[in-house]
């Protein structure tokens, strides 16, 4: 079985070709485009592309064609995508910008130029579906929440990979089985004593913590949209909403350029005036830029806030674990998150931290009570599964 993964952007399209056969993953295939303007276009070059290296004869071999989707009003999970799901997620533009729009309309052209192939949609906010309540509601008026305003919290595809994966490596089979199967039976796959509590740490662009009890999320550092929580690479992240107006009347802004601005005037490229880019960041404030230092200060402060909600919510923790472009890859900004944690159980091996890098290790000091783990993700792994898992139980 092969299903192809495809992640689309404002201006780009990446993909994934993997191949089931055989009870193996394998991913055949990588590819994309930038500065697309033609999707249409992109979506036959990628096919040619795959039919040149000789994976499929024609689209027909695809068993499903899979998307990483943000979020739609009233669904959530893997589902097939019809036009309903397409209407709903269009219902949600205004809580996904950047994201909702592009996919929408690429996933139409895929649509249009492959009618027979099943299109699934794994939405960022599936993993957070089963959390509870109270950690999910805002103290809103019942007609905002009917209109969607709660906490849905995003990077779904990603903690859950982290879920399953830091099961497997604590020796957890049962608690990784519970997440794999989390969209097909809804979490009730047995599992044995004590919990397995995680703290997932996806720190990349954007950015977001989850607390992880026995493979199901049961917190999110995101709220409405995948512009909040942790300072994002151009996004805000959380502010009060009272900012808003304010500055709306306080400014003179609209209510567009307020949104674009939170869109694309903040986070680390609002904050530090130099790069959305952690790594022009961190060369920034080694020349003493002051603003770029306490960029990445306000950065470790947001993330060592959710940690600390957490190890409260988890009473404690197992593992913490760090994930995507900045968890996998930044010594530095793993260090300064874990720095002066002893007495919450962290204690970080320095040298073994300097030495990882994108690979899956551990660490922590061997007296660490918490697990620091270093587990690089991978997302479309987890559309992919998803949406084999979709059509093989329908
Ligand atoms: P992601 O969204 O997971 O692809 O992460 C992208 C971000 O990770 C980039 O914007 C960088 O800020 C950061 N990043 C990627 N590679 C490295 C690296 N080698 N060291 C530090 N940060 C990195």
């Amino acid at each position: 079985m092969k299903i192809l993964v495809a992640n689309i952007g404002s201006t780009s399209l990446k993909w994934r070709l993997f191949d089931f056969s055989n009870g193996q993953e394998r991913m055949l295939h990588k590819g994309g485009f930038e500065r697309v303007t033609d999707y249409s276009k992109v979506i036959e070059d990628c096919l040619g592309q795959l039919q040149d290296a000789g994976h499929i004869a024609s689209e027909k071999d695809l068993a499903a064609v899979g998307f990483k989707t943000i979020a739609a009003r009233g669904v959530t999970g893997c589902v097939r995508i019809d036009d309903s799901v397409l209407k709903a997620m269009e219902a949600f533009n205004g809580i996904a910008p950047a994201h909702n729009p592009p996919y929408i309309t690429g996933i139409r052209l895929f649509s249009r130029r492959m009618p027979s192939v099943p299109l699934v949609a794994l939405f960022e906010t599936a993993f957070h579906q089963y959390a509870p309540e109270a950690e999910m509601r805002y103290a809103v008026p019942d007609a905002w929440l009917e209109a969607g305003v709660r906490r849905w919290g995003y990077h779904g595809a990603s903690h859950k990979f982290i879920a399953e994966r830091s099961a497997q490596l604590l020796g957890r089979e049962d608690v990784a089985l519970r997440a794999q199967n989390l969209y097909v039976n809804g979490g009730s796959s047995p599992i044995k004593k004590p919990s397995l509590r995680v703290i997932s740490c996806h720190l990349g662009g954007s950015s977001s913590l989850a607390a992880i009890l026995d493979g199901l999320s049961v917190g999110t550092s995101m709220g409405l949209s995948p512009q909040s929580g942790l300072p994002q690479n151009n996004r805000v992240g959380d502010i009060d909403g009272f900012a808003v107006p304010f500055v709306m009347r306080t400014l003179g802004l609209s209510l567009d350029e307020a949104e674009r601005q939170l869109c694309k005037e903040g986070g680390f490229k609002g904050l530090s005036g130099v790069s959305n880019d952690i790594r022009d960041i961190h060369n920034a404030a080694g020349k003493g830029d002051a603003k770029a230092r306490l960029a990445l200060e306000i950065y470790v402060a947001n993330a060592r806030h959710w940690i600390g909600a957490f190890l409260a919510q988890l009473n404690g923790a197992d593992a913490l674990v760090f994930t995507a472009g900045i968890g996998e890859n930044d010594a530095t900004i793993r260090a300064a998150i874990c720095a002066n944690l002893d007495q919450l159980g962290i204690t970080l091996d320095e040298s073994k931290n300097i030495q990882t890098r994108a690979q899956e290790s551990v660490i922590s000091a061997a007296g660490s009570r918490v697990k620091v783990m270093v587990i690089p993700t991978n997302e479309e792994l987890v559309v992919a599964r998803e949406a084999r898992r979709l059509l093989e139980n329908k």
